[in-house]
């Protein structure tokens, strides 16, 4: 049986003020929930992720990382620094980082094999454009963007990822896969990770994942919990997606 687990994305939201009155009420709610959860802020509040967060449940991460471990690389965030500020996860090949910074499959795998080298749970994302699904692509193109990943990894690193699955089309516009949707493509993904005997992976859903349809997406065999942008600024509903998860 596989653990789940939900992500917060804040994106490129918060500040030092409204930051510490989330993570106030989601300390405050969190309770006795099975489920494991996170929050993946911006690089600059991970030194206040973890003063409020060090000792409780809810883990913290960060939302991209660079592929060079140091050097002269102005801007980047090795994944030692991240380490450094107690990050368990790092979300890396987000669609809006492989949309605007033109990153390739390629660098997510480096990105990825950085994450794994500093010690953290890197969470990959795949997914596919509304174009490429009208076009019977979807498949081929999370096939493809994970297959990349995997290819720079041992049998290993594989099993110390976490995934999550992603369709372009459902992140923050409102519009979420069907549950049976999302099942299709994760069942291909595990069956593709087994080749890899990482089949334990936890696999995350994340579109437009809110209260309301958390339940019945996470209730689907191959879906191990969720990465979750607009709901999970509000801890009410981001509570509420935990407690779905059990
Ligand atoms: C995301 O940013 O990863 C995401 C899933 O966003 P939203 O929940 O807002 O669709």
């Amino acid at each position: 049986m596989r653990r789940k687990l939900v992500v917060g994305n804040w994106k490129m939201n918060g500040s030092l003020a409204a930051n510490a009155a989330l993570l106030d009420a989601l300390k405050a709610g969190l309770g006795q929930h099975a489920a494991d959860s996170a929050v993946c802020a911006p690089a600059p509040y991970l030194a206040q992720c973890q003063a409020a967060l060090g000792g409780t449940p809810l883990a913290w991460g960060a939302q991209d990382v660079s592929a060079h471990a140091s050097g002269a690389f102005t801007g980047e965030v090795g994944a030692a620094m991240l380490a450094d500020f107690g990050c368990s996860y790092v979300i890396v090949g987000h669609s809006e980082r492989r949309a605007m910074h033109a990153e390739s499959s390629e660098l997510v795998a480096k990105k990825t094999v950085a994450a794994l080298a500093a010690g953290l749970t890197p969470i990959v994302c795949v997914g596919e454009t509304l174009a490429e699904r009208d076009a019977g692509q979807t498949f081929a193109v999370v096939g493809e963007q994970l297959g990349t990943v995997l290819g720079l990894l041992s049998d290993a690193d594989a099993a110390r990822l976490v995934l999550a699955y992603e369709p372009v089309w459902a992140i923050g516009t409102g519009q979420t896969a069907t549950p049976a949707m999302a099942q299709e493509v994760h069942a291909q993904l595990r069956a593709q990770l087994e080749q890899k005997s990482a089949g334990k992976v936890q696999i995350l859903y994340g579109g437009s994942m809110k209260p309301d349809n958390a339940r019945e997406l996470m209730a689907q065999a191959d879906i191990d919990g969720g990465l979750i942008g607009g709901a999970a600024l509000k801890a009410v509903d981001f509570l509420a997606i935990i407690a779905a998860a059990g």
